[in-house]
């Protein structure tokens, strides 16, 4: 893995490229000339770039995804004075995710569909200005999934660059004309082909131990569409504690609510924070009517609102396999076994 690649004359490719390691400081620099502020995974989660000392894009996603960079657990949307005057707080951003994971853009495709539709300007707007540098998973997550939603494939993905970490070097391969840019300023060699070789060598054994198969989607919606009653839904919210933990670290979750913070006098700020469909006060009302005061179907909802309604609204699945949920659930709820009923394949 940490052998140097030798770049061979006449077999090389020209969107893909070299980085030695040693100048991934030198690209991160890049990177901070145009954009603000650059994130990249850091142990669990997803910080801002600061010592390159440690950084490394193997293994798998990180727990916390970069969704809060796009869409932030707490964000100011507008200030008020009690005089009635609005400051509007939406701005552009320039910034810069670098080491998300096919899994953690799938799921940003899921929340361009949601908050493309309302239109979501403040999302919409840092979507647009940031620039996006994806990477191969080089081990599964024991909780890994994603080969039941077409695996590690980066077809048709939107990105800037992608790497592939083999150590010493990492594989450079350009998704736009921002993403050249970057590589010509820092001019790197092309890539010779081996190492794409490598790279789908290393695709097919994360997929093949990952131990799923690709799941037929049509089924999975019809069985959701029938199966409203079935036991599991009731065993489910025996089990669960409604904590709302695998709401919060989901990346296609995308439930908030929004509160005025004011002042003694009537000044203050509108804000939007995160909500989750698993807490009791989710369908709570003014009136103190509880569209979904049971357990049960706030436990059901969060699962249709995986595999159904986004389904039936989009044709596409608001669950990309990360496994987070699970990983993160108190009361080990493993919605691979969800999956399995429905004629997925379980844990
Ligand atoms: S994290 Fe687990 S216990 Fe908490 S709400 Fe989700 S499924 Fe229920
Ligand atoms: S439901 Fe669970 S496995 Fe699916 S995308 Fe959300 S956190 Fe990942």
């Amino acid at each position: 893995m940490n052998e140097p690649v030798p770049v061979a004359e006449g077999d090389c490719l020209s969107q893909a490229f070299v980085l030695n390691r040693k100048d991934l400081g030198q690209l991160i620099e890049r990177l901070k000339r145009t954009y603000e502020r650059v994130y990249l995974p850091v142990g669990d989660a997803f910080r801002e770039a600061g010592s390159i000392e440690g950084i490394s894009f193997t293994g798998a996603r990180a727990l916390f995804g970069p969704k809060k960079y796009f869409f932030p657990p707490r964000e100011s949307l507008f200030r008020f004075t009690k005089e009635g005057n609005i400051e509007d707080l939406l701005k552009e951003e320039k910034g810069a995710v670098i080491g998300a994971r096919v899994c953690d853009l799938k799921a940003l495709e899921v929340l361009d569909k949601y908050f493309g539709e309302l239109p979501e300007p403040f999302y919409l707007t840092r979507k647009e200005g940031t620039f996006v540098a994806g990477a191969t998973c080089t081990e599964p997550h024991q909780s890994c999934f994603c080969v039941q939603f077409g695996g590690l494939s980066t077809e048709g993905l939107k990105y800037d660059l992608w790497f592939t970490d083999f150590g010493d070097v990492i594989l450079v391969e350009t998704g736009s004309a921002r993403g050249e840019e970057v590589v010509k300023d820092l001019d790197l060699l092309n890539a010779p082909k081996e190492l794409l070789y490598r790279k789908e060598r290393i695709i097919e054994r994360v997929e093949r131990e990952q131990g799923f198969r690709r799941i037929n989607d049509k089924k999975i919606f019809d069985w959701f569409s029938e199966e409203v009653t079935h036991e599991i839904w009731e065993r489910l919210a025996e089990e669960c504690y409604a904590c709302g933990k695998c709401n919060m670290i989901c990346p296609t979750c995308h439930c908030f609510d929004v509160v005025d913070m004011t002042d003694l006098e009537g000044s203050g700020e509108r804000v939007r924070i995160w909500d989750a469909c698993h807490l009791f006060r989710y369908g709570l009302v003014a009136s103190g009517h509880n569209f979904r005061g049971e357990r049960l179907a706030r436990a059901q909802y969060r699962i249709y609102d995986k595999f159904y309604y986004p389904y039936e609204r989009y044709g596409i699945f608001a669950c990309v396999g990360c496994g987070r949920c699970f990983e993160a659930c108190s009361a080990d709820i493993d919605l691979r076994d969800v999956l399995k009923v429905a004629g997925g394949e379980g844990s």
